[in-house]
């Protein structure tokens, strides 16, 4: 299902004002973590200026440490709804098990599956019979065809609204979080007929590496961007250093416009 061959023409998923996969470029932002209403209105009024269509949050964070904040859960959720409804932003969350995915589908209109979770074949299923499109996030250590199946999973169960992200992939190197696979992009598009989007703050883990990588998907066809950006980064609970302002989110925003143009 996931292949190109099966289906020559390109997949666009259609939500609220944004046509994933279609012709222009598609901009999701937001915070790390959903913390406060007053964060999470100050990061989407911003973003939604400087021309992002959805808003990212995370509700049920599923961090390395059991000590650091894991995120609002259900009062996390009802935020983002809020904001959504209040911008006009489509709004995505992450989901981590059965029981998150049922509760965050009465409030977001796009579901995640996390890069920890890209081959927990049960939640795959179980997003499979969700009528939500879903960006579906590459494994820390997932090739390819590993990611593939992953969103095989998904399709063979009912979804066929199917979103791949890559957020880079664990390598050798420590100046960077993750290594990003920008190779990934064409190969995508030579495979499937699904939208590919790239995740550059994951994928570095520094604020000041995201444009550049930002700018470098645009050039390599990825049909939009995932983005952590906070009113606040220095006092962000949860990856505070690779998110960027919303000065600095509007600056590159339009750098990108220019770059979607040139290729
Ligand atoms: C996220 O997008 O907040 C996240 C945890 O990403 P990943 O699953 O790629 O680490
Ligand atoms: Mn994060």
């Amino acid at each position: 299902l996931v292949s190109r061959e099966a289906h020559a023409q390109s997949t666009v998923i259609q939500v609220k004002d944004a046509a994933i996969g279609g012709q222009d470029i598609i901009l999701i932002a937001g915070p790390c973590a959903i913390e406060s209403y007053d964060q999470v209105l100050s990061a989407a009024q911003r973003c939604r200026a400087a021309g992002a269509t959805v808003l990212r949050g995370g509700a049920y964070k599923p961090r390395t440490s059991p000590y650091s904040f894991q995120g609002m859960e259900k009062k996390g959720l009802e935020i983002l709804q809020q904001v959504g409804k209040e911008t006009g932003l489509a709004t995505v969350t992450e989901v981590i098990d059965y029981e998150s995915l049922q509760e965050a589908s009465n409030y977001v209109d796009i579901v995640q599956i996390g890069a920890r979770n890209m081959q927990n074949f049960r939640l795959l299923q179980a997003v499979g019979q969700s009528k939500k499109p879903v960006i579906l996030k590459r494994g820390l250590s997932a090739t390819i065809e590993e990611w593939l199946m992953a969103a095989e999973y998904i399709m063979a169960s009912g979804n066929l609204q199917v979103i791949l992200c890559e957020r880079g992939i664990r390598t050798f190197e420590t100046y960077t979080r993750n290594t990003l696979d920008l190779s990934a992009v064409p190969l995508i598009k030579e495979l499937t007929h699904l939208p590919i989007l790239i995740d550059p703050s994951h994928a570095t883990g520094s604020a000041r590496l995201v444009g550049s990588m930002s700018k470098a998907a645009i050039a390599a066809g990825a049909d939009g961007l995932l983005i952590e950006v906070h009113p606040n980064p220095c006092k962000a609970l949860c990856d505070g250093p690779q998110s960027l302002d919303p000065d600095a989110f509007a600056y590159l925003s339009k750098q990108l416009q220019r770059v979607a143009s040139a290729v």
